[in-house]
């Protein structure tokens, strides 16, 4: 390690990855260092983190979180910027060595391209911008020497098993999933569960739109496709494997028959880290494993007829192109919307799959088509929203 303090930027740092990281940043303080971050509403946080850590700059995205948050820190040296436009010179200052990307959802996405362009190491949490748009980020990464690597528990542990070999002698990945709340019901069970039940994950402790994913299993849906951009995985490579208990985060299998697992408690430290000291390790605070006490952990295929996001997530991997931004962007609108009561649980899914076969496939979109469909979808579940909602008045 050079003497010089790694700079990190952390976007979305007010959230549950982004506080995660601080926290790792501390435990990795002096060689790590935070510069900046951003936040959308949560502007007393952002200020608390601008103080705490002397940020260069922050950036707030919520207009009306602008002047609290400048007065706030008026007697600081730090830099108060708003709006999304910022986040993406925050992404490409050159005084940043490493991106965080922490935002929830497509808003992520610019940052992700401006960091990735600038040649950066890019951590992404935001698995929503790999899932539309791994077709143009993954080349072009390796066009500007760039390097995108995972936060998502699943994905960094199939990082870390690919070290053992090479990547053509990867036969399988097996990415594992906690199963949610709702792993054990029924159909006709799940079409009456609550915003409250669908909130309340069983091992993970995050932020309220990832949590409504992990209960849809769309969250295993986005980490199909999320896996294949990263890996270059076909979907005869990549199969999903329910481990209620989360210890296990991901395997590969290679030719030769072995089996390599990462195994660690459920703890966004462990990945945020890795992320940031690749290839290399240090030493970490994540509480350790004690394999006696856990005692068992279990393993079941997985349920295609009761979570048909599943399905999805395989089709829109294997289809690549705009696929991923109609199922992002309709999922987001369909999440957003069952968090307002607006629809059921099971209609958030219904919604994606029933924008995804309205969709003008496209197989290599430039950007701009890539917003575009991300746009359709979400008017196309807007629309669905007025006709449910006239049907109920009738
Ligand atoms: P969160 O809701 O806790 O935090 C989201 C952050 O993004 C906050 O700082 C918020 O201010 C910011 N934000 C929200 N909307 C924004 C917008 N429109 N523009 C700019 N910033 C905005 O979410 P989280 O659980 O920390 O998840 C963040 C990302 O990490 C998601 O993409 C999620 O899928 C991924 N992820 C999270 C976990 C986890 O354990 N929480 C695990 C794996 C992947
Ligand atoms: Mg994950």
């Amino acid at each position: 390690m050079t003497n010089q303090p790694k700079r990190v930027s952390i976007l979305g740092s007010t959230g549950s990855i982004g506080l995660n990281s601080f926290a790792v940043l501390d435990g990795l303080s002096p060689d790590y260092q935070p510069i900046s971050a951003s936040a959308h509403s949560q502007w007393q946080q952002l200020a608390s983190q601008a103080r705490k850590y002397q940020l260069e700059k922050v950036v707030i995205t919520k207009p009306d979180c602008y002047e609290p948050l400048k007065n706030e820190l008026s007697d600081t040296k730090t830099q108060v910027l708003c709006g999304q436009e910022h986040l993406v010179d925050l992404a490409a200052d050159e005084h940043c060595d490493i991106l965080i990307v922490a935002i929830v959802g497509a808003a992520g996405l610019p940052a992700v391209l401006a960091a990735t362009k600038a040649g950066k190491r890019v951590a992404v949490a935001n698995k929503e911008s790999l899932v539309m748009a791994g077709c143009l980020l993954m080349p072009m990464a390796k066009e500007h020497n760039a390097n995108i690597l995972p936060i998502d528990s699943e994905h960094s542990a199939i990082l870390q098993a690919m070290h053992s070999g090479h990547r053509r002698e990867v036969e399988k990945v097996s990415i594992t999933c906690s199963g949610g709340p709702f792993r054990t019901l029924t159909k006709e069970q799940m079409a009456h569960v609550s915003l409250e039940d669908a909130l309340n994950h069983p091992t993970w402790d995050m932020g309220p739109k990832i949590t409504i994913d992990s209960a849809t299993m769309m969250n295993k849906a986005l980490e199909i496709v999320e896996a294949r951009w990263l890996f270059d995985l076909s979907t005869d490579e990549i199969e999903v494997v329910i481990h209620p208990e989360s210890i296990i985060h991901s395997m590969v299998e290679f030719c030769d028959g072995s089996t390599l697992a990462q195994l660690s408690r459920p703890d966004m430290k462990c990945p945020i880290q890795y992320a940031l000291t690749f290839p290399d390790r240090m030493p970490g605070l994540s509480e350790r494993l004690n394999l006696h006490d856990i005692g068992q952990l279990n393993f079941e295929p997985p349920d295609f007829e009761r979570f048909p996001a599943l399905r999805l997530g395989f089709e829109v991997a294997q289809k690549g192109g705009t696929a991923g931004s109609v199922l992002n962007a309709a999922n987001e609108a369909a999440v957003e919307a069952f968090r307002a009561h607006k629809i059921g649980f099971t209609q958030i899914v219904e919604l994606t799959e029933q924008c995804l076969r309205n969709h003008n496939w496209k197989e290599k979109p430039t950007l701009q088509e890539i917003l575009e469909v991300d746009k359709l979808a979400r008017q196309e579940v807007e629309n669905c929203l007025e006709d449910l909602g006239a049907k109920k008045i009738r």
